[in-house]
């Protein structure tokens, strides 16, 4: 495998070579240095890519407010949702719920979230599964 640094030496030694007119073995190294740099470039591509999307999922992390069953978005004074739990802690997505006369249904994972009055709490009003995974911070390629 191919060590992924640049080696800092080479560039020292791509001048010693030329200092020693050693132009072919020069512009060899000097292909390898490009070739190293090309590889670092795109890496750091992919990582530039990954933060952004570790920052968007905090981002909106940070505006979710949960009111016991499901998932509500809060941003300045815009409220969107309700979301379902369930798809949220397993799979990290947003399913938007579905509305009907006495619950919410997730058209996803088809659990149903009755509508609570109120000042009301129903500790029994609970998803069918429950369990929470570790959030997904990348993409699965
Ligand atoms: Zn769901």
């Amino acid at each position: 495998m191919r060590n992924k640094t640049i080696h800092a030496t080479n560039f020292r030694k791509v001048l010693e070579l030329f200092r020693e007119e050693r132009n072919e073995e020069a512009i060899n190294l000097l292909k390898i240095i490009q070739e190293d740099y090309l590889d670092l470039y795109s890496e750091n591509k992919e990582l530039r890519s990954q933060i952004k999307e570790v920052s968007d999922i905090l981002d909106l992390a940070e505006c979710m407010d949960f009111d016991g069953q499901k998932y509500w978005i809060k941003e300045d004074s815009d409220v969107t949702g309700p979301y379902c739990q369930v798809c949220y802690d397993q799979e990290g997505i947003l399913i938007r719920l579905q509305e009907r006369d006495k619950h919410w249904e997730c058209y996803s994972c088809e659990n149903l979230f009755a509508k609570i009055p109120k000042g009301v709490t129903d500790k029994n009003q609970k998803p069918k599964r429950k369990t929470k995974p570790p959030l997904k911070l990348f993409s699965v390629k």
